[in-house]
């Protein structure tokens, strides 16, 4: 079973005159603590081709904290800073496996100015959000949606934006496998005529809104059409219509699969993409042999092998499941990938 799904949820809030003050104070602190720690770690490279890790730069903190000029840092939460000191060393990460450029320093006025509580540097009981060193007064947070029932944040990070905007983001986790364990599957197949058909014959989708999608293409067909009249583009109109009536469906597929992905993982289901290519409409789900290859408008087709009279997308759905069934069965890599996105087969 899936042990919880992490979720980020943002808010804004409207701090008190102390709050704004220590708040701000945090800022600096989280971006000095960054710009020591980042030079500490250049220096011993420089000088003596040493890697300072996260642990090194949090001892040299406590020196930090020690020093006469430094005195100010022991004035707000350790907790951000330290936190500072693990995000410079998720930079360095980044930067040894070639994903970003060696980390910069952070100035005054282009770096993000936030901070983020971890651990017992923030309490949230009962909806009320407290952060360390200000834990006489939760914040005043508007929960424009409420966190999950038995959410429990991990961190939070405190952030104002260049307008001077306030946020909260809670990284929350949540129970997953809300629905009960279950025994039951379904192929889906995601088709031109309708959204969705499951195996089971049930059709998925709102009739009326394919047919505001399709008229809302048309349109545009028709504007692309007749602004090309007349010249001798015709072909390049042809080309650029089928282009574009591929990426609207292409995009609302993606929307479509992201939100079922979103979902399985919620409610703890598994959901296996099965390739794009694969032959599921014109092979009969009941003895398997392959069909001729049919035209869009054959809604229903009668099986020349074993004569049953299929529907065309309820039969590709049993095949979906069929071929669903197969990748688990032999425990191949699953995970979706590139292109094989148009059919999925669903556990459920
Ligand atoms: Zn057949």
């Amino acid at each position: 079973m899936v042990e919880g799904v992490e979720r980020g949820y943002r808010y804004r809030f409207y701090p008190t005159p102390a709050q704004t003050d220590l708040l701000v104070r945090t800022f600096g602190c989280v971006r000095l603590v960054y710009n020591l720690g980042l030079q500490a770690r250049r220096d011993a490279w420089q000088q003596r081709q040493e890697t300072l890790g996260y642990g090194a730069t949090s001892s040299l903190l406590t020196g930090w904290k020690q020093a006469a000029e430094f005195a100010f840092l022991n004035e707000v939460s350790c907790v951000p800073l330290q936190q500072a000191l693990r995000h410079l060393d998720t930079a360095y990460t980044r930067f040894f496996t070639g994903e970003a450029r060696y980390p910069r320093f952070k100035s005054k006025k282009k770096s993000r100015r936030s901070a983020e509580f971890t651990g017992s540097a923030f309490t949230y009981r009962d909806g009320e959000l407290r952060l360390a060193k200000l834990m006489d007064a939760p914040l005043d947070v508007v929960w424009s949606r409420p966190l999950p029932d038995g959410a429990v944040p991990k961190t939070v990070t405190v952030s104002q934006d260049p307008a001077g905007r306030w946020f909260v983001s809670l990284k929350v986790t949540r129970p997953a496998a809300t629905a009960p364990a279950t025994a039951k599957m379904v192929g889906i197949d995601a088709g031109l005529n309708r959204l969705l058909t499951l195996s089971d014959g049930e059709p998925v989708g709102n009739p009326r809104q394919e047919r505001r999608e399709r008229a809302a293409l048309a349109r545009a067909q028709r504007e692309l059409a007749r602004k090309e009249k007349g010249s001798r583009n015709r072909e390049k109109a042809r080309v650029r219509n089928h282009r574009l009536a591929r990426a609207i469906s292409d995009a609302s597929w993606r929307m479509f699969r992201t939100l079922l992905e979103y979902k399985a993982e919620e409610a703890g289901r598994t959901l296996i993409p099965v390739p794009r290519w694969y032959p599921s409409t014109r092979l009969c789900s009941v003895c398997g042999i392959r069909a001729e290859k049919m035209s869009l408008s054959v809604r229903e087709w009668t099986c020349t092998g074993c004569g049953t009279r299929h529907d065309r997308d309820v039969n590709a759905a049993r095949n979906i499941l069929a071929a669903g069934l197969a990748v688990t069965a032999c425990g191949a890599d699953v995970r979706p990938q590139r292109g094989t996105s148009s059919r999925a087969g669903s556990r459920r």
